[in-house]
């Protein structure tokens, strides 16, 4: 990746006041993320189009909240690929 030298928060963890049904970022569970004070203070739906099959998907606001909190993601990370294009590559044909 070549974002390291980027200080600003992806367009879809905006720093202004939360709006209505914004999920609250709970930083103490950010901790793995080192910004220096850039981390979210909360998320919102994140509507994109999948790289791979062009679906139109949203990147949920709760779903954003377990993937940098619990499952510690990069907070450079946003959702690319639709559910199914995921699972397809996290399981290839052989498995099947
Ligand atoms: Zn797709």
């Amino acid at each position: 990746m070549t974002g390291d030298k980027y200080t600003l928060l992806p367009p879809h963890l905006p720093a202004d006041e939360p709006p209505p049904g914004a999920v609250l970022a709970d930083l103490g569970k950010l901790d793995h993320i080192n910004t220096y004070g850039d981390l979210p203070r909360y998320y919102i739906d994140y509507p994109f189009t999948c790289i791979d099959c062009g679906k139109r998907e949203v990147w949920t606001a709760l779903q954003q909240k377990w993937y940098y909190e619990e499952a510690k993601g990069h907070i450079w990370a946003v959702a690319v690929r639709c559910r199914a294009c995921r699972r397809a590559r996290k399981a290839p044909e052989s498995c099947r």
